[in-house]
């Protein structure tokens, strides 16, 4: 059996798109689930449309994404690797070239000296006598002889369409097939000898070995031309899979200019690389276990496979994004979530470096069930890195602004006091027991500790929090606290 080689061939005109990263990961799947190889082709040929910076922007975001490539070109520190390279498309136009030439000596190309105003011509001829228009150049039957008198007059080579239909099998949209008379003699190489997109992609493909194209269904309409391309260049015939585009929330093509095109956003935002791939994994396959929606990656892999590819695209579903990224936060170990909460609150100001390991372990522990995104944790664990210079306004009402509010929070100051270990469980159980013994509620105490400890009416467990807030901080927040309420400060800032 041939080992699967599949692709990724972006072009470098911009930052790495969510529909591109969304035709990457079914490559890769794909080439992970078959143990293929996976292939990163910079389609940069377009020399004023790439841009280095993008390049850069681009494979940034398939390493932060996870999908790492088999082969392809070097990127900062790394070498180009693979056997089939150069993988930058600009590096390879003497294959191009040399291709498009043996193709004029076998006679399934031609040189067509027709001049743009003599084809604009003919095209509004038929526009007029409202026929559909395919060009057949008069070159293509012209005599070696009629060549040579050309001499040096600029050309094109353009490919001998040939008669007939052809077919395209796709893995996704079924049988395509296209009547060859309403496809143009295309052309394949410029007259300054740069290589059109169809000869380029097949001669890449072709050379490259590359047993599956999977890319997006806006280049089925081009299927055709590359059928006829491979079949004439002599190269076996890859699979193809065309894959529905990502629609936005509103079921529109996901404009650049909106956040989350650019899959860096995500990174930006607090979501994990895994729970984006889980989510765009969804966005064109349906898993054979019903009703699943949440997979690791060995999962999906596992899973994935390409008789459950769609081809009907599918909406961004932003609600079921945001699940699944609290699914994988929840699922990472305490260290790992730890890890990627540092840089977080480093960037946010917090002065981290003065906490120990086992401190930062512990925070992350306490947080893991309660953030939707890594960033939440600025909001969520702020008041263990700067003293309280507001209480929530609403839940200064409710629990501040009643009888006997000072009393209650004096009262859990003794306790603190007293408690006879400060971790959660002493400080717990010292609450509670002193609650019992008024014959109180335990709320009538949590609510407004946790209040005057963070500023705030939810967050992370009361006594977890206390324990890792120290007993000090805890001590002094709690008399200011009483203090405030016995002024009657509102709302205090
Ligand atoms: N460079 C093309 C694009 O970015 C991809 C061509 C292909 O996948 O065949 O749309």
């Amino acid at each position: 059996m041939t080992t699967v080689r599949c692709r990724i061939a972006p072009s470098p005109s911009g930052f790495l798109h969510i529909g591109t990263a969304k035709m990457a990961l079914f490559n890769w799947l794909f080439a992970r689930k078959t143990l293929g190889a996976f292939i990163l082709r910079l389609e940069d040929t377009d020399a004023e449309r790439t841009d280095e910076t993008f390049v850069h922007a681009m494979c940034e975001g398939f390493k932060w994404l996870g999908i790492h490539w088999d082969e392809g070109p070097r990127f900062g520190d790394e070498p180009e690797r693979g056997a089939f390279g150069p993988y930058r498309q600009s590096e390879r136009r003497h294959l191009h070239q040399q291709e498009a030439h043996r193709l004029l000596v076998e006679g399934t190309a031609f040189k067509c000296f027709t001049s743009k105003e003599e084809l604009e011509a003919l095209r509004e001829e038929a526009r007029v006598k409202k026929q559909t228009f395919a060009f057949r150049s008069p070159w293509r039957e012209a005599s070696p002889e009629q060549i040579a008198e050309m001499g040096d007059a600029p050309c094109v080579i353009r490919f001998r369409v040939p008669e007939g239909f052809t077919e395209v099998h796709d893995l996704v949209q079924g049988v395509v097939r296209t009547n060859n008379k309403e496809i143009d003699d295309f052309v394949i190489l410029r007259p300054n000898g740069d290589p059109i997109f169809h000869l380029a992609v097949v001669v890449d493909d072709g050379l490259m070995k590359i047993t599956h194209v999977i890319r997006g269904d806006d280049h089925l309409t081009n299927a055709a031309r590359h059928v006829m391309l491979f079949n004439a260049l002599g190269y076996d015939l890859p699979k193809f899979a065309h894959l529905p585009m990502v629609l936005d929330e509103k079921g529109k093509k996901y404009s650049k200019r909106d956040r989350g095109a650019n899959v860096l956003d995500w990174r930006e935002d607090g979501y994990l690389p895994e729970a984006l791939i889980n989510y765009v994994a969804l966005l064109g396959w349906t898993p054979a276990e019903e009703n699943r929606e949440l997979f690791t990656l060995p999962e999906l892999i596992e899973a994935f496979t390409i008789d459950r590819w769609g081809k009907s695209a599918a909406r961004f579903d932003r609600k079921k994004l945001d699940w699944l990224n609290g699914q994988h936060i929840r699922r990472l170990p305490v260290e790992e979530l730890r890890d990627r909460l540092v840089p977080i609150l480093q960037r946010s100001g917090f002065d981290v470096q003065s906490k120990s390991e086992a401190w930062l372990t512990r925070l992350a522990e306490i947080c893991h069930e309660k953030l939707p995104t890594l960033n939440h944790i600025g909001e969520l664990a702020g008041f263990f890195f700067h003293d309280i210079d507001h209480y929530e306004e609403k839940a200064v009402k409710k629990h501040f602004q009643v009888e006997g509010a000072a009393d209650a929070l004096a009262a859990v100051l003794q306790t603190f006091e007293q408690a006879e270990a400060w971790t959660a469980e002493a400080l717990g159980a010292s609450v509670h027991r002193m609650a019992e013994s008024k014959g109180e509620s335990l709320g009538k105490y949590v609510h407004p500790t946790r209040l005057a400890l963070t500023g705030k009416s939810v967050g992370p467990g009361l006594f977890e929090l206390a324990e890792l807030l120290g007993k000090e901080t805890c001590l002094s927040r709690l008399k200011t606290a009483i203090t405030h309420i016995k002024a009657k400060l509102w709302p205090v800032t």
